[in-house]
């Protein structure tokens, strides 16, 4: 049976978060690893601040670290954030307290947003969301992932908790493509799941001390759910965190494609360790569970970043072409060219290229998000 543990915790103070992510982690009686390589993935989202409760707070982070420095382990913080914008993944780590973290214990950040991938098909993995998709290949080298998810209801996907998190894997341009290829929440469920079937992460903590209502932006509101939940099942974790803020399992289509794909047995067989209680998150998205997604929204269409190669300074190389995960990149009339409707905006060309021949040509709404970003510092 999946055992999920609810802790406590009234506060971010550093030696309360700590240990009640040491007694949550103890409940579910997970053995944490010794001198191994983990990955944290923490919610970082943007470049938000930690008092806006967007995103994973910092001081649990820091616990998690504090817990896997005392064996031993290598520590690697990962994130990509939403709407790529070059350098912001680790710009987002430093507003975010993260940055310091990872000073204290000597871990290392690793921004996802322009880095190798692997490609997984139907033929090959268990995926079904859509016929291949690609993962950060430094993600399949870590003897250990933990999910360090933040709990929020979500004016889009209804529900961010432990499965959606891991979305946050891949390259920010490569999410805003996906997004435009499912067609509703089931899909892009089931894509998260895929992401969760390749990468597994062995254990799932969330902070529930400061909840979000009506994320995932800053736009939400905060409420002091006081908690920490762990658990080795992400989805079990999810349906527990889930119900506690008001959602019933069947009105959440990430519960139900977790379900119907075995990644969780049974939504009442679960073994609840602390006690569960009831929020009132008042901006719960209500609407048809199969509702399609708006495919003509600006976020959905015009928030990746298409490239261009400059002839002038590219001296075909070659290396853009050999390193692109799904062969957009060919050599044309003696120059580079790059087939925007191949390409998954994952931009692992442009940080590769020796000449810095590869540049991005921002869409009118990325130029937007871009100077919203820089006046408002999100
Ligand atoms: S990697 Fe850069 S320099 Fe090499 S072919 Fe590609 S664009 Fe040109
Ligand atoms: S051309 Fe290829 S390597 Fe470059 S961003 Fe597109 S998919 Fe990635």
């Amino acid at each position: 049976m999946d055992k999920v543990s609810i802790v406590d915790c009234s506060c971010y103070e550093e030696e309360l978060v700590y240990r009640s992510v040491k007694d949550a982690v103890e409940k579910i009686g997970f053995e944490l690893p010794s001198d191994k390589r983990v990955l944290i993935k923490p919610n970082i989202m943007s470049q938000n601040r930690p008092e806006q409760h967007t995103i994973t707070h910092f001081q649990v982070v820091d616990a998690i670290c504090r817990l896997l420095r005392e064996k031993g382990n290598e520590i690697i913080i990962g994130e990509s954030i939403a709407f790529y914008q070059k350098g912001l993944a680790m710009k987002a780590f430093e507003t975010s307290g993260i940055g310091e973290v990872a000073r204290k214990y000597r871990a290392k950040l690793v921004g996802f947003e322009d880095i190798e991938l692997v490609r997984f098909t139907r033929d090959d993995s268990d995926i079904v969301g859509l016929d291949e998709i690609f993962i950060p290949k430094i993600l399949l080298d870590f003897d250990m992932v933990i999910n360090a998810c933040k709990l929020k209801s979500h004016s889009a996907m209804r529900f961010s908790g432990a499965i959606k998190n891991m979305f946050g894997c891949l390259p920010g341009g490569y999410k805003q493509k996906i997004h435009l290829w499912t067609h509703n929440e089931f899909e892009l469920s089931d894509v998260f799941i895929d992401i969760h079937k390749i990468i597994k992460s062995e254990l799932s903590i969330m902070d529930a001390i400061v909840g979000l209502d009506g994320g995932p932006t800053a736009m939400g509101k905060k409420v002091n759910t006081k908690m920490i939940i762990a658990s080795e099942n992400p989805a079990a974790l999810d349906v527990v965190a889930a119900t506690m803020i008001g959602y019933k399992t069947g009105e959440l289509p990430i519960l139900l494609q977790a379900s119907k794909r075995g990644m969780i047995k049974s939504f009442e067989d679960i073994e609840i360790i602390g006690h569960k209680r009831d929020f009132h998150f008042k901006r719960l998205v209500k609407k048809d569970l199969d509702k399609p997604f708006d495919s003509d929204s600006i976020f959905v269409k015009h928030t990746y970043v298409d490239l261009e190669v400059d002839s002038r300074i590219c001296s075909l190389c070659g290396k853009c072409k050999d390193s692109c995960p799904v062969k957009a990149v060919s050599k044309k009339n003696g120059g580079v060219h790059i087939d925007a409707t191949r390409c998954i905006n994952c931009y692992h060309c442009m940080s590769i290229c020796p000449e810095n021949a590869i540049e991005i040509n921002p869409t009118p709404m990325n130029r937007l998000i871009w100077v919203i970003r820089k006046v408002t510092g999100l």
